[in-house]
């Protein structure tokens, strides 16, 4: 579905992205780990059109993608949720949910997609009136998820979505992307949780110093000894 060949991207002068492989294949849940400043936020922004590969190429469902505006990549069915939450403050949580429906498509649908994410998610319902600025930080990441999910994705990239949450809420957080992928979404994600999220995962890509450094699926990746001590803090 996804598949990135030796992309090479960073910032200004300097080069962040060494040469990344990497793929996605439908259906699948796919994980990407590595350490602080690895590159995986500059990976995610690299697919998401925000920064442009100076080489390699990224395709998605067998078109090129890596020269195209990021919402011509949102219309592809791309959708991206950011690690800073990126919400309409002093808008409800309608409202801020209704402006996730960016394609012709995800707008002709918005009032039944609505009415499933106050259903997927029930805080949201509870609170549907309230400024999303007001809402807590785990309200506001429910909705910044649900926001995303109102644009109708094929392939959904989440950077970190449990940031900053209590473990309860990481829990909900990690519910939530396993039923909307029991429903057929695949997924990319790139999460600090490594442990829940290699268990969750089809497959994972260890990041190191900008090159991929490894891939396996999630559970051998759990019982690798390396990612045990790097990642796992054992
Ligand atoms: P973390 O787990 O800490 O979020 P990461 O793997 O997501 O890390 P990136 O955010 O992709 O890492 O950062 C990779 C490198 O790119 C870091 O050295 C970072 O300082 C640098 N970088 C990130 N954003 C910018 C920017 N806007 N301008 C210049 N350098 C940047």
């Amino acid at each position: 579905m996804l598949e990135l060949r030796g992309v090479r991207a960073g910032y200004d002068d300097i080069e962040v992205l060494h040469g990344v492989d990497m793929r996605v294949d439908e259906g699948e849940i796919v994980a990407l780990i590595g350490s602080n400043g690895a590159g995986k936020t500059t990976t995610m922004r690299t697919i998401c059109g925000i920064l442009s590969p100076s080489h390699g190429e990224i395709t998605y469902r067998d078109e090129a993608i890596h020269s195209k505006a990021s919402h011509e990549i949102v219309e592809r069915g791309i959708v991206q949720v950011p690690e800073n939450r990126d919400l309409f403050t002093n808008m409800t949580v309608i409202d801020n949910l209704l402006l996730g429906a960016q394609t012709e498509e995800a707008k002709a649908n918005r009032e039944e997609n609505l009415g499933e994410m106050l259903e997927l998610f029930p805080r949201l319902a509870e609170r549907k009136n309230q400024r999303a600025g007001t809402m807590s930080g785990g309200e506001q990441q429910m909705l910044t998820l649900a926001r995303a999910l109102m644009g109708e994705p094929d392939l959904l990239i989440l950077d970190e979505p449990s940031i900053g949450l209590a473990p309860h809420l990481v829990q909900e957080v990690f519910d939530v992307i396993e039923d909307i992928h029991a429903q057929g979404m695949t997924v990319l994600m790139v999460e600090q949780n490594v442990q829940q999220t290699l268990k969750l995962a089809d497959r994972g890509y260890v990041m190191e110093n900008g090159r991929i450094s490894m891939t396996a699926d999630g559970d051998q990746l759990l019982e690798d000894e390396g990612v045990v001590e790097a990642y796992l803090g054992v």
